[in-house]
Protein backbone atom coordinates (compact mmCIF):
# COMPACT_ATOMS: atom_id res chain seq x y z
CA UNK A 1 0.00 0.00 0.00
CA UNK A 2 1.23 3.53 -0.94
CA UNK A 3 2.26 5.98 1.67
CA UNK A 4 0.82 9.34 1.23
CA UNK A 5 3.59 11.87 0.84
CA UNK A 6 3.73 14.16 4.23
CA UNK A 7 3.94 17.59 3.09
CA UNK A 8 4.64 20.71 4.76
CA UNK A 9 5.13 23.93 1.94
CA UNK A 10 5.63 21.85 -0.80
CA UNK A 11 8.81 19.57 0.84
CA UNK A 12 8.50 16.57 2.23
CA UNK A 13 9.22 15.81 5.61
CA UNK A 14 9.93 12.92 6.51
CA UNK A 15 11.59 12.34 9.65
CA UNK A 16 14.68 14.02 9.13
CA UNK A 17 16.85 16.29 11.99
CA UNK A 18 19.05 17.52 9.49
CA UNK A 19 17.65 20.65 9.27
CA UNK A 20 15.03 22.23 12.09
CA UNK A 21 13.30 24.70 9.32
CA UNK A 22 11.99 24.27 5.79
CA UNK A 23 12.76 26.42 3.13
CA UNK A 24 10.05 28.88 3.62
CA UNK A 25 10.39 28.72 6.77
CA UNK A 26 14.19 29.49 6.89
CA UNK A 27 13.56 32.52 4.35
CA UNK A 28 11.10 33.79 6.58
CA UNK A 29 14.18 34.21 9.13
CA UNK A 30 16.54 35.34 5.92
CA UNK A 31 13.95 38.04 5.79
CA UNK A 32 14.31 38.86 9.48
CA UNK A 33 17.91 38.98 9.05
CA UNK A 34 17.73 41.53 5.99
CA UNK A 35 15.64 43.71 8.39
CA UNK A 36 18.32 43.28 11.25
CA UNK A 37 21.07 44.31 8.73
CA UNK A 38 19.06 47.44 7.62
CA UNK A 39 18.45 48.67 10.93
CA UNK A 40 22.48 48.41 11.38
CA UNK A 41 23.17 50.28 8.50
CA UNK A 42 20.87 53.06 10.05
CA UNK A 43 22.22 52.75 13.15
CA UNK A 44 26.18 53.00 12.23
CA UNK A 45 24.88 56.14 9.96
CA UNK A 46 23.14 57.33 13.31
CA UNK A 47 26.13 57.19 15.31
CA UNK A 48 28.58 58.40 12.65
CA UNK A 49 26.63 61.50 11.17
CA UNK A 50 25.09 62.38 14.78
CA UNK A 51 26.29 61.05 17.83
CA UNK A 52 30.03 61.23 16.52
CA UNK A 53 29.92 64.97 16.08
CA UNK A 54 28.07 65.67 18.95
CA UNK A 55 30.17 63.39 21.39
CA UNK A 56 33.70 65.27 18.74
CA UNK A 57 34.38 61.65 18.45
CA UNK A 58 37.45 61.22 15.58
CA UNK A 59 36.85 58.38 13.85
CA UNK A 60 37.59 57.28 10.21
CA UNK A 61 34.68 58.72 8.63
CA UNK A 62 35.09 57.80 4.66
CA UNK A 63 36.15 54.25 5.92
CA UNK A 64 32.88 53.70 8.31
CA UNK A 65 30.85 54.85 5.51
CA UNK A 66 32.42 53.01 3.17
CA UNK A 67 31.60 50.08 4.73
CA UNK A 68 28.39 50.84 5.85
CA UNK A 69 27.89 51.73 2.26
CA UNK A 70 29.06 47.91 1.58
CA UNK A 71 27.04 46.38 4.16
CA UNK A 72 23.70 48.47 2.63
CA UNK A 73 24.47 46.98 -1.16
CA UNK A 74 24.78 43.82 -0.27
CA UNK A 75 21.35 43.71 2.06
CA UNK A 76 19.85 45.18 -0.96
CA UNK A 77 21.13 42.29 -3.07
CA UNK A 78 20.05 40.11 -0.98
CA UNK A 79 16.77 41.45 -0.57
CA UNK A 80 15.96 41.62 -4.61
CA UNK A 81 17.30 37.85 -4.44
CA UNK A 82 14.69 36.58 -2.15
CA UNK A 83 12.04 38.54 -3.78
CA UNK A 84 13.28 37.01 -7.07
CA UNK A 85 13.87 33.54 -6.02
CA UNK A 86 10.92 31.78 -4.22
CA UNK A 87 12.14 29.08 -1.56
CA UNK A 88 12.51 26.10 -3.29
CA UNK A 89 15.57 23.77 -1.82
CA UNK A 90 16.38 23.67 1.68
CA UNK A 91 20.18 23.71 1.11
CA UNK A 92 21.09 26.61 -0.82
CA UNK A 93 19.22 27.94 1.44
CA UNK A 94 21.69 27.07 4.06
CA UNK A 95 24.30 27.65 1.72
CA UNK A 96 23.13 31.48 1.72
CA UNK A 97 22.81 31.54 5.22
CA UNK A 98 26.60 30.27 5.87
CA UNK A 99 27.68 33.19 2.84
CA UNK A 100 25.70 35.83 4.71
CA UNK A 101 26.65 35.33 8.06
CA UNK A 102 30.88 35.26 7.21
CA UNK A 103 29.77 38.50 4.81
CA UNK A 104 28.25 40.14 8.30
CA UNK A 105 30.84 38.97 10.83
CA UNK A 106 33.80 40.28 8.27
CA UNK A 107 31.75 43.38 8.07
CA UNK A 108 31.42 43.86 11.59
CA UNK A 109 35.25 43.25 12.53
CA UNK A 110 35.92 45.75 9.98
CA UNK A 111 33.32 48.34 11.45
CA UNK A 112 34.88 47.42 14.81
CA UNK A 113 38.27 48.16 13.91
CA UNK A 114 37.00 51.60 12.88
CA UNK A 115 35.10 52.56 15.81
CA UNK A 116 37.54 51.52 18.82
CA UNK A 117 38.12 47.70 18.45
CA UNK A 118 37.90 46.48 22.20
CA UNK A 119 36.70 49.94 23.76
CA UNK A 120 33.68 49.73 21.77
CA UNK A 121 30.60 47.92 24.11
CA UNK A 122 29.03 46.54 20.73
CA UNK A 123 31.42 44.22 19.96
CA UNK A 124 29.38 41.61 21.89
CA UNK A 125 26.68 41.71 18.52
CA UNK A 126 28.98 38.57 17.45
CA UNK A 127 26.61 36.77 19.53
CA UNK A 128 23.92 37.33 17.47
CA UNK A 129 25.03 35.46 15.05
CA UNK A 130 26.46 32.27 17.36
CA UNK A 131 22.07 32.15 18.24
CA UNK A 132 20.98 32.09 14.73
CA UNK A 133 23.59 29.49 14.11
CA UNK A 134 22.22 27.39 16.49
CA UNK A 135 18.45 27.77 15.60
CA UNK A 136 19.92 27.30 11.85
CA UNK A 137 22.19 24.68 11.46
CA UNK A 138 23.58 21.38 13.49
CA UNK A 139 26.49 20.93 16.54
CA UNK A 140 30.00 21.66 14.67
CA UNK A 141 28.57 24.50 12.45
CA UNK A 142 27.68 26.17 15.54
CA UNK A 143 30.67 25.87 17.02
CA UNK A 144 32.50 27.05 13.66
CA UNK A 145 30.43 30.82 13.47
CA UNK A 146 31.16 31.07 17.01
CA UNK A 147 34.97 30.08 16.45
CA UNK A 148 34.71 32.38 13.56
CA UNK A 149 33.71 35.39 14.99
CA UNK A 150 36.10 34.13 18.40
CA UNK A 151 38.97 34.35 15.37
CA UNK A 152 38.04 37.72 13.46
CA UNK A 153 37.22 39.42 16.97
CA UNK A 154 40.99 38.24 18.81
CA UNK A 155 43.00 38.42 15.61
CA UNK A 156 41.70 42.34 15.73
CA UNK A 157 42.35 42.87 18.48
CA UNK A 158 45.80 41.49 18.86
CA UNK A 159 46.19 43.35 15.52
CA UNK A 160 45.61 46.65 17.28
CA UNK A 161 47.32 45.70 20.33
CA UNK A 162 50.76 44.85 18.62
CA UNK A 163 50.44 47.55 15.66
CA UNK A 164 49.70 45.75 12.84
CA UNK A 165 46.22 46.81 12.41
CA UNK A 166 45.21 50.61 13.00
CA UNK A 167 43.65 51.80 16.46
CA UNK A 168 40.81 54.76 16.34
CA UNK A 169 40.31 55.86 19.77
CA UNK A 170 36.67 56.14 21.50
CA UNK A 171 35.90 58.62 24.25
CA UNK A 172 36.83 58.55 26.97
CA UNK A 173 39.34 55.75 26.11
CA UNK A 174 41.91 55.19 28.56
CA UNK A 175 44.82 53.57 28.64
CA UNK A 176 44.14 50.74 30.44
CA UNK A 177 41.80 49.28 27.57
CA UNK A 178 45.22 48.34 26.40
CA UNK A 179 47.38 47.01 29.10
CA UNK A 180 48.16 43.41 27.98
CA UNK A 181 45.86 42.35 30.91
CA UNK A 182 42.35 44.00 30.10
CA UNK A 183 43.20 42.86 26.71
CA UNK A 184 43.81 39.19 27.63
CA UNK A 185 40.98 39.60 30.47
CA UNK A 186 37.88 40.81 28.11
CA UNK A 187 39.11 38.12 25.54
CA UNK A 188 38.78 35.72 27.65
CA UNK A 189 35.34 36.47 28.49
CA UNK A 190 34.39 37.10 25.08
CA UNK A 191 35.31 33.17 24.15
CA UNK A 192 33.59 32.32 27.20
CA UNK A 193 30.63 33.80 26.57
CA UNK A 194 30.72 33.10 22.72
CA UNK A 195 31.23 29.11 23.20
CA UNK A 196 29.46 28.57 26.17
CA UNK A 197 26.43 30.31 24.01
CA UNK A 198 27.13 27.59 20.93
CA UNK A 199 27.07 24.98 23.73
CA UNK A 200 23.80 26.21 25.09
CA UNK A 201 22.15 26.99 21.71
CA UNK A 202 23.12 23.31 19.83
CA UNK A 203 21.97 21.46 23.42
CA UNK A 204 18.83 23.30 23.19
CA UNK A 205 18.17 22.45 19.37
CA UNK A 206 19.19 18.96 19.63
CA UNK A 207 16.75 18.81 22.26
CA UNK A 208 13.83 20.47 20.15
CA UNK A 209 15.40 17.85 16.87
CA UNK A 210 14.64 15.17 18.76
CA UNK A 211 11.44 16.38 19.73
CA UNK A 212 10.64 17.85 16.48
CA UNK A 213 11.96 14.03 15.06
CA UNK A 214 9.61 12.14 17.23
CA UNK A 215 6.31 14.31 15.75
CA UNK A 216 6.87 13.91 12.29
CA UNK A 217 7.53 10.17 13.08
CA UNK A 218 4.15 10.14 14.70
CA UNK A 219 2.32 12.12 12.26
CA UNK A 220 3.50 9.59 10.04
CA UNK A 221 2.36 7.28 11.72
CA UNK A 222 -1.37 8.76 11.84
CA UNK A 223 -1.21 9.48 8.05
CA UNK A 224 -0.47 5.88 7.55
CA UNK A 225 -3.18 4.67 9.81
CA UNK A 226 -5.45 6.70 7.97
CA UNK A 227 -4.43 5.70 4.68
CA UNK A 228 -5.10 2.11 5.53
CA UNK A 229 -8.29 2.45 7.07
CA UNK A 230 -8.89 4.43 3.80
CA UNK A 231 -7.49 1.31 1.97
CA UNK A 232 -10.55 -0.85 4.13
CA UNK A 233 -13.35 1.00 3.88
CA UNK A 234 -12.29 1.08 -0.07
CA UNK A 235 -12.53 -2.69 0.35
CA UNK A 236 -15.54 -3.30 1.95
CA UNK A 237 -17.19 -0.67 -0.45
CA UNK A 238 -16.09 -2.55 -3.26
CA UNK A 239 -17.09 -5.99 -1.80
CA UNK A 240 -20.54 -4.73 -0.20
CA UNK A 241 -21.95 -2.54 -3.10
CA UNK A 242 -22.98 -5.61 -5.46
CA UNK A 243 -24.88 -7.81 -2.45
CA UNK A 244 -26.41 -5.04 -0.94
CA UNK A 245 -28.05 -3.01 -4.29
CA UNK A 246 -28.92 -6.98 -5.55
CA UNK A 247 -30.58 -7.67 -2.59
CA UNK A 248 -32.53 -4.20 -2.53
CA UNK A 249 -33.72 -4.71 -6.21
CA UNK A 250 -34.34 -7.98 -5.54
CA UNK A 251 -36.80 -7.17 -2.85
CA UNK A 252 -37.85 -4.06 -4.31
CA UNK A 253 -39.01 -6.37 -7.35
CA UNK A 254 -40.92 -9.39 -4.71
CA UNK A 255 -42.72 -6.42 -3.28
CA UNK A 256 -43.82 -4.75 -6.83
CA UNK A 257 -44.60 -8.28 -8.47
CA UNK A 258 -46.71 -10.24 -6.06
CA UNK A 259 -46.85 -7.45 -2.88
CA UNK A 260 -50.59 -7.33 -2.50
CA UNK A 261 -50.71 -12.02 -2.80
CA UNK A 262 -48.15 -11.55 0.43
CA UNK A 263 -49.72 -11.81 3.63
CA UNK A 264 -49.73 -8.97 6.05
CA UNK A 265 -46.54 -10.13 8.15
CA UNK A 266 -44.77 -10.80 5.14
CA UNK A 267 -45.04 -8.08 3.62
CA UNK A 268 -44.28 -5.84 6.99
CA UNK A 269 -40.83 -7.81 7.15
CA UNK A 270 -39.74 -7.42 3.33
CA UNK A 271 -40.63 -3.63 4.03
CA UNK A 272 -38.74 -3.50 6.63
CA UNK A 273 -35.97 -5.39 5.17
CA UNK A 274 -36.12 -2.65 2.29
CA UNK A 275 -35.88 0.00 4.12
CA UNK A 276 -32.64 -1.47 5.94
CA UNK A 277 -31.12 -2.12 2.37
CA UNK A 278 -32.10 1.17 1.68
CA UNK A 279 -29.77 2.66 4.87
CA UNK A 280 -26.94 -0.09 4.36
CA UNK A 281 -26.74 1.55 0.30
CA UNK A 282 -26.85 4.75 1.53
CA UNK A 283 -23.84 3.98 3.47
CA UNK A 284 -21.89 2.22 1.14
CA UNK A 285 -22.39 5.13 -1.07
CA UNK A 286 -21.28 7.29 1.76
CA UNK A 287 -18.40 5.09 1.61
CA UNK A 288 -17.41 5.77 -1.84
CA UNK A 289 -17.58 9.40 -1.52
CA UNK A 290 -15.18 9.28 1.66
CA UNK A 291 -12.80 7.21 -0.10
CA UNK A 292 -13.09 8.88 -3.24
CA UNK A 293 -11.63 12.27 -1.65
CA UNK A 294 -8.20 11.20 -2.84
CA UNK A 295 -9.23 11.16 -6.45
CA UNK A 296 -9.54 15.27 -6.62
CA UNK A 297 -7.71 16.00 -9.74
CA UNK A 298 -6.28 19.45 -11.36
CA UNK A 299 -8.31 18.62 -14.61
CA UNK A 300 -11.58 18.11 -12.35
CA UNK A 301 -10.95 21.66 -11.41
CA UNK A 302 -13.90 24.21 -12.99
CA UNK A 303 -14.22 28.01 -11.92
CA UNK A 304 -17.78 27.76 -10.13
CA UNK A 305 -19.98 30.34 -8.61
CA UNK A 306 -20.09 29.19 -5.01
CA UNK A 307 -23.29 31.38 -4.69
CA UNK A 308 -25.30 29.58 -7.33
CA UNK A 309 -24.07 26.10 -6.18
CA UNK A 310 -25.47 26.97 -2.49
CA UNK A 311 -28.41 28.55 -3.87
CA UNK A 312 -29.01 25.21 -6.06
CA UNK A 313 -28.39 22.90 -3.00
CA UNK A 314 -30.82 25.11 -1.09
CA UNK A 315 -33.78 24.24 -3.51
CA UNK A 316 -32.89 20.37 -3.58
CA UNK A 317 -33.64 20.68 0.07
CA UNK A 318 -36.54 22.85 0.16
CA UNK A 319 -38.84 19.75 0.04
CA UNK A 320 -37.00 17.92 3.47
CA UNK A 321 -37.29 21.03 5.04
CA UNK A 322 -41.01 21.72 4.52
CA UNK A 323 -41.70 17.95 5.75
CA UNK A 324 -39.45 19.25 8.55
CA UNK A 325 -41.00 22.22 9.20
CA UNK A 326 -38.02 23.92 9.08
CA UNK A 327 -37.03 27.16 7.12
CA UNK A 328 -34.08 27.41 4.69
CA UNK A 329 -32.72 31.17 4.12
CA UNK A 330 -29.89 32.08 2.26
CA UNK A 331 -28.40 35.42 2.58
CA UNK A 332 -28.35 37.21 -0.86
CA UNK A 333 -24.91 37.81 -2.13
CA UNK A 334 -24.17 41.47 -3.75
CA UNK A 335 -21.15 40.05 -6.20
CA UNK A 336 -20.49 36.20 -7.03
CA UNK A 337 -18.11 34.87 -5.55
CA UNK A 338 -16.03 32.49 -7.27
CA UNK A 339 -13.95 29.42 -5.92
CA UNK A 340 -11.52 27.37 -8.57
CA UNK A 341 -12.47 23.87 -7.61
CA UNK A 342 -14.17 20.38 -8.10
CA UNK A 343 -17.89 21.09 -8.52
CA UNK A 344 -19.13 17.56 -7.42
CA UNK A 345 -16.76 17.84 -4.09
CA UNK A 346 -18.18 21.09 -2.94
CA UNK A 347 -21.73 20.30 -3.70
CA UNK A 348 -21.67 17.32 -1.28
CA UNK A 349 -19.64 19.34 1.41
CA UNK A 350 -22.69 21.98 1.38
CA UNK A 351 -25.09 19.32 0.98
CA UNK A 352 -23.95 17.43 4.01
CA UNK A 353 -23.87 20.47 5.58
CA UNK A 354 -27.52 21.97 5.11
CA UNK A 355 -28.86 18.43 4.88
CA UNK A 356 -27.56 17.87 8.41
CA UNK A 357 -28.34 21.31 9.70
CA UNK A 358 -32.57 20.64 8.43
CA UNK A 359 -32.58 16.98 9.83
CA UNK A 360 -31.19 18.08 13.33
CA UNK A 361 -33.07 21.25 13.83
CA UNK A 362 -35.89 18.85 15.79
CA UNK A 363 -38.71 20.04 13.14
CA UNK A 364 -38.73 23.41 14.05
CA UNK A 365 -36.30 27.00 13.41
CA UNK A 366 -34.32 28.58 10.93
CA UNK A 367 -31.32 27.20 8.70
CA UNK A 368 -29.61 30.39 7.77
CA UNK A 369 -26.87 29.59 4.97
CA UNK A 370 -24.03 32.39 4.31
CA UNK A 371 -21.70 32.80 1.53
CA UNK A 372 -18.77 35.65 2.17
CA UNK A 373 -16.01 36.12 -0.61
CA UNK A 374 -12.95 38.12 0.55
CA UNK A 375 -9.71 38.89 -0.33
CA UNK A 376 -8.53 35.66 1.70
CA UNK A 377 -10.99 33.63 0.26
CA UNK A 378 -14.26 32.12 0.87
CA UNK A 379 -16.46 31.52 3.55
CA UNK A 380 -19.16 29.10 3.81
CA UNK A 381 -21.49 29.18 7.41
CA UNK A 382 -24.66 26.97 7.70
CA UNK A 383 -25.90 27.89 11.00
CA UNK A 384 -29.61 25.95 12.77
CA UNK A 385 -31.52 26.44 15.59
CA UNK A 386 -31.67 22.32 16.51
CA UNK A 387 -30.91 20.00 19.15
CA UNK A 388 -26.75 20.57 19.13
CA UNK A 389 -24.47 19.06 19.75
CA UNK A 390 -22.92 18.40 23.62
CA UNK A 391 -19.20 20.04 23.64
CA UNK A 392 -17.30 16.59 24.89
CA UNK A 393 -18.58 14.97 21.33
CA UNK A 394 -17.55 18.16 18.97
CA UNK A 395 -14.42 16.81 17.69
CA UNK A 396 -16.13 13.32 17.03
CA UNK A 397 -18.71 14.26 14.98
CA UNK A 398 -16.53 14.21 12.51
CA UNK A 399 -15.15 10.84 13.08
CA UNK A 400 -16.41 7.91 10.59
CA UNK A 401 -19.54 6.34 12.10
CA UNK A 402 -19.83 8.75 15.22
CA UNK A 403 -23.02 9.78 15.82
CA UNK A 404 -24.46 11.60 18.86
CA UNK A 405 -26.85 9.78 21.53
CA UNK A 406 -29.50 12.90 20.57
CA UNK A 407 -29.09 12.49 17.08
CA UNK A 408 -29.73 8.43 17.46
CA UNK A 409 -32.88 9.44 19.05
CA UNK A 410 -34.32 11.54 16.47
CA UNK A 411 -33.69 9.44 13.36
CA UNK A 412 -32.65 6.01 12.55
CA UNK A 413 -31.23 7.12 8.98
CA UNK A 414 -28.25 8.72 9.46
CA UNK A 415 -24.75 6.67 8.63
CA UNK A 416 -22.35 8.98 10.46
CA UNK A 417 -20.44 9.33 7.26
CA UNK A 418 -21.36 13.15 6.39
CA UNK A 419 -19.30 15.13 8.65
CA UNK A 420 -16.29 12.74 7.74
CA UNK A 421 -16.79 13.52 4.15
CA UNK A 422 -16.87 17.05 4.49
CA UNK A 423 -13.94 17.07 6.81
CA UNK A 424 -12.14 15.08 4.02
CA UNK A 425 -13.08 17.64 1.29
CA UNK A 426 -12.98 20.22 2.99
CA UNK A 427 -9.10 19.68 4.12
CA UNK A 428 -8.38 18.10 0.19
CA UNK A 429 -9.32 21.93 -0.83
CA UNK A 430 -6.63 23.15 1.43
CA UNK A 431 -10.09 24.44 3.52
CA UNK A 432 -10.74 24.39 7.22
CA UNK A 433 -14.13 23.47 9.20
CA UNK A 434 -14.98 24.42 12.50
CA UNK A 435 -18.02 23.82 14.51
CA UNK A 436 -19.53 25.96 17.00
CA UNK A 437 -22.64 24.64 19.35
CA UNK A 438 -24.39 24.45 22.08
CA UNK A 439 -27.31 21.81 23.24
CA UNK A 440 -30.90 23.38 22.62
CA UNK A 441 -29.61 26.57 21.10
CA UNK A 442 -28.22 25.32 17.64
CA UNK A 443 -24.59 24.33 15.43
CA UNK A 444 -22.94 26.71 13.36
CA UNK A 445 -20.29 25.35 10.92
CA UNK A 446 -18.20 27.78 9.37
CA UNK A 447 -15.93 26.70 6.44
CA UNK A 448 -12.88 28.43 5.07
CA UNK A 449 -11.12 28.02 1.66
CA UNK A 450 -8.53 29.79 -0.16
CA UNK A 451 -9.36 31.36 -3.72
CA UNK A 452 -7.24 29.40 -5.38
CA UNK A 453 -7.96 25.66 -4.20
CA UNK A 454 -5.48 23.16 -4.74
CA UNK A 455 -5.16 19.43 -3.99
CA UNK A 456 -3.47 19.02 -0.60
CA UNK A 457 -2.50 16.29 1.15
CA UNK A 458 -4.16 15.54 4.26
CA UNK A 459 -1.74 15.48 7.16
CA UNK A 460 -4.18 14.23 9.72
P1 LIG B 1 -25.31 11.44 10.08
O1 LIG B 1 -26.03 12.74 9.96
O2 LIG B 1 -25.53 10.54 8.96
O3 LIG B 1 -25.51 10.79 11.40
P2 LIG B 1 -22.89 13.02 9.94
O4 LIG B 1 -21.48 12.56 9.82
O5 LIG B 1 -23.41 13.92 8.92
O6 LIG B 1 -23.76 11.70 10.03
O7 LIG B 1 -23.04 13.67 11.36
C1 LIG B 1 -22.48 13.02 12.46
C2 LIG B 1 -23.23 13.40 13.70
O8 LIG B 1 -23.01 14.77 14.00
C3 LIG B 1 -24.73 13.30 13.57
O9 LIG B 1 -25.17 11.99 13.80
C4 LIG B 1 -25.19 14.25 14.65
O10 LIG B 1 -25.07 13.63 15.90
C5 LIG B 1 -24.15 15.35 14.59
N1 LIG B 1 -24.58 16.49 13.77
C6 LIG B 1 -24.19 16.79 12.53
N2 LIG B 1 -24.72 17.95 12.11
C7 LIG B 1 -25.47 18.41 13.12
C8 LIG B 1 -26.29 19.56 13.34
N3 LIG B 1 -26.43 20.49 12.40
N4 LIG B 1 -26.91 19.69 14.53
C9 LIG B 1 -26.76 18.76 15.49
N5 LIG B 1 -26.01 17.66 15.36
C10 LIG B 1 -25.38 17.47 14.19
Amino acid sequence: MDREPLQANGESIMPDSSHFVSAASLRLRLDWLNRLRWGAVAVVLGSVLVVGPWLKLDLPMAGILTTAGGLFGLNLLYVVRNRRLPPVNIRSEIRLVKVQMVGDLLILTELLNLTGGLENPFFFIYIIHVILASLLFKGREIYQIAALAVVLFTGETLGEFFGILPHHHLLSAGDMTHELPFVLAALGAFWLVMFTCAYLGASIMKHNRAIKDELVERQASLVQADAEKMEFFRFVTHEVKSPVSTAQSAVEAALELDGDGLSTPVRGLLERGLGRLEQANRMVRDLADLTRGGELRQSEKTELDLGSLVAEVVVRFEELAASEGVGVMMKPLTAPVILHADANMVDKVVANLVGNAIRYSGGAGVVNVAVIGDADGVVLVVSDQGIGIPAEDQKRVFDEFFRTQRARELSGLGTGLGLAIVRRFVRRMGGRITLESEVGVGSKFTVRWPLEIGNDEETS
